[in-house]
């Protein structure tokens, strides 16, 4: 999908791209409800879960298999931003993969890499990414910088996977449960987004 105009800047950029993420959480595909957590990024009224959730959840997923193509053959690590590129050595840039898509891959960013294959970009790739870019951003001091159009173009098509695990699901509908429905969705729905880390 294109970025709407109201993304100007690389803060702006996360956070639309973040807010895309809750939503696929979430299960809610709504034009209202990704814009009301976009602004909300925007204004660091709600913030980014740290990187150490996205670990604990590949950790508790226990992930065995490649997370772009699902093969059990061959299993290694990925750099979700190549090592050449900056990409640290740490368990937080990387994602179990095997060896062909590991190598299909090479040292392009996932962003540019996925733009050439069938599916969307996995949610735990997504969060992993975002957050390194933000991270990187803010050290350099250029959050605040306007999108180049090239970046802007970059992200054309990208897409975060519409498909969360039965176990996500299955958070989302216990704490969901707990809250009575009288009290509307919105305070389930951030409730549980703090179980996939997007609080
Ligand atoms: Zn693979």
């Amino acid at each position: 999908m294109s970025l709407p105009p109201e993304v100007k800047t690389y803060r702006d950029l996360i956070a639309y791209q973040y807010a895309q993420l809750i939503g696929v959480a979430a299960g809610i595909d709504d034009h209202g409800f990704i814009f009301s957590k976009f602004y909300k990024l925007q204004a660091g009224e709600i913030e980014m879960s740290s990187l150490t959730k996205e670990d604990k959840y590949q950790l508790q997923e226990g992930v065995a298999s490649c997370i772009y193509c699902g093969s059990e053959d061959d299993i290694g690590f990925d750099h979700i931003i190549p090592r050449s590129t900056g990409g640290p050595d740490t368990i937080s840039n990387q994602v179990p993969a095997c060896q062909s898509c590991n190598s299909s891959k090479g040292d392009r960013d996932v962003i540019d890499w996925f733009r050439n294959q069938s599916c969307p970009i996995p949610r735990l790739v997504w969060g992993k990414y975002l957050k390194h870019l933000y991270e990187h951003r803010k050290t350099e001091g250029t959050l605040d910088e306007s999108l180049p159009n090239d970046e802007r173009n970059r992200w054309e098509g990208a897409e975060v996977t519409r498909t969360v695990s039965k176990r996500i699901r299955k958070r989302y509908r216990d704490s969901s449960s707990e809250t009575p429905i009288s009290t509307g969705r919105s305070e389930p729905v951030n409730r549980s987004l703090s179980e996939f880390g997007a609080e």
